[in-house]
């Protein structure tokens, strides 16, 4: 039978029985008793198998011994309780077939071998190859997994948004335009340079930078609703945090206000570091030694400490107390930046903190007013390492407000009308927030960088693969 090496190595196949397991070697060494150790992954879990290859093998010499790292391989044989340590079985051979070599074993770029994170960046497509890129694959998927798992059990529906659109949603004008360009026929403008027509069948759009007002009309009929799909931000930041592509998970609850909103997000968050504690525990133990020592300690601190809640306003006064030397201004009326969010949660509670109630000015139109009539019902989750990884907020759902702000950010209630509509018709408090998928993986792994985080990182310079 044809197994993959998760299941052959899981103890639930007879010892002693004829399997097939199908991969890439990994490493391969000759023993003295004339016999060849050859490691073979297929990416199915984080271990290799090793297959014992004898010197009886018709191909021995002339193919098993020239085997390398990367080389495509068909095992067929035994298989056998382990004699070497770290592992409990293993296949003792009786055809291995080669059925893809390494064009050039010496420059085959993975190697086996640690490799910094900027050479594998620069070969996207065959880092995943590589331990490191295996195990922060599979715990990506189980994070994904894990989203529409909680949002299933919980009885939201998934719901697509468009990635087309003509909203900038966040107003913070970092849209990537839409370009419908005839690579093969240019227009050409009238002083006969190539003329960048940037429209969508004659109307300007942009790559969306959220789904949220998309989702908020589902969220007003089906009750409780979430997308997850790329977005899209032209950053003009090159930071460790921020990629030019990201995907975010975006849930919208119709009854809810920011109370409700950041207890979702606590329990949502809690779900998913549970899931990858108890499904991915081989990839976090090689992440624990190769990449953040304490990564497994982190993730049950964050699932068993309560967050801590905060004001905004209480923690620009807790941030101007602490005698820290920052590089931004703390000042009421500024946003947060990252040295700050890191403080509050690294130094000052060691866990996650919610902070809510931010000034009007510095967040999204769509943000509820409170009676203060300085600040809005927002919140970020920020974690320790890392910061703001969840924005969110309860809605403006009251039409005369919601005017009110759009004309203050200069936006043009023409625009917007689809959006005033549910405020117009059957109108209820709602609230949701946007996790930034990329960040979850970031933190879950103790990543230095987010390009590291996504199969193909899209930044500044980055689009080839
Ligand atoms: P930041 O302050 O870090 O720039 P933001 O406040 O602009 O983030 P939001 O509009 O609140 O971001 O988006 C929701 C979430 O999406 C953020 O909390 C973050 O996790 C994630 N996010 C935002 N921008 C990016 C980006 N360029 N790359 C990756 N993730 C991002
Ligand atoms: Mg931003
Ligand atoms: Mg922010
Ligand atoms: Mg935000």
């Amino acid at each position: 039978t044809t197994v993959s090496v998760e299941h052959a190595l899981a103890g639930k196949l007879p010892v002693g029985g004829e399997v097939t397991v199908r991969g890439w070697v990994r490493t391969r060494r000759d023993s003295k008793a004339g016999l060849s150790f050859v490691n073979v992954s297929d990416g199915s879990c984080f271990a290799p198998i090793q297959v014992v290859a004898p010197a009886s093998l018709s191909n021995y010499e002339s193919e098993v011994k020239r085997l390398t790292a990367g080389c495509a391989v068909v095992c067929t044989g035994t298989l056998a309780q382990s004699q070497g340590q770290g592992q409990a079985f293993e296949i003792q051979a009786e055809s291995i077939e080669v059925v893809g070599w390494v064009d050039d074993p010496e420059t085959y770029p993975i190697q086996p071998k640690a490799h910094s994170l900027e050479f594998l960046r620069e070969v996207a497509h065959l880092r995943p190859r590589t331990n490191l890129f295996g195990a922060v694959t599979r715990i990506r998927d189980c994070l994904a997994k894990a989203v529409h798992r909680y949002f299933h059990e919980q009885s939201y529906f998934w719901i697509s948004t468009p990635i087309i659109t003509t909203s900038d949603a966040e107003g913070a004008g970092q849209m990537f335009r839409v370009s419908t360009l005839d690579l093969a026929n240019l227009p050409l403008g009238e002083d006969g340079a190539v003329d960048f027509g940037q429209d969508f069948f004659g109307k300007e759009t942009f790559l969306t930078v959220s789904g949220q007002l998309n989702v908020e009309a589902y969220c007003l009929a089906l009750s409780r609703v979430y997308t997850f799909g790329p977005t899209f931000r032209a950053e003009h930041s090159n930071t460790s945090r921020h990629l030019a592509e990201f995907w975010m998970v975006e849930p919208e609850i119709a009854f809810a206000d920011l109370a409700e909103d950041a207890r979702v997000a606590e329990e949502f968050l809690k779900y998913l570091f549970r899931a990858v504690l108890h499904e991915r525990g081989d990839d976090m133990a090689f992440i624990a030694q190769r990449v953040q020592p304490d990564a497994i300690a982190r993730l049950e601190a964050f699932v068993n400490a309560p967050f801590e809640r905060i004001s905004y306003t209480e923690a620009v006064a807790l941030l101007q107390r602490s005698g820290q030397k920052f590089e931004f201004p703390v000042e009421w009326g500024l946003d947060l930046q990252t040295e700050h969010e890191r403080w509050l949660t690294e130094v000052h509670v060691g866990r996650p903190v919610v902070v809510t109630d931010y000034p009007e000015h510095i967040k999204a139109f769509y943000m509820r007013l409170n009676d203060d009539g300085r600040t809005v019902a927002a919140m970020d989750v920020l974690a320790p390492g890392i910061g703001e990884i969840i924005g969110g907020s309860q809605r403006e759902e009251r039409l005369d407000v919601l005017d009110k702000r759009m004309a203050q950010f200069g936006l043009d209630p023409a625009h917007y009308q689809w959006y005033r509509d549910f405020r117009r018709y059957g109108t209820v408090p709602h609230a949701g927030f946007g996790l930034g998928f990329e960040r979850l993986v970031v933190y879950t792994c103790g990543l230095a960088n987010i390009r590291d985080a996504i199969p193909y990182p899209r930044a500044p310079g980055h689009a080839e693969f």
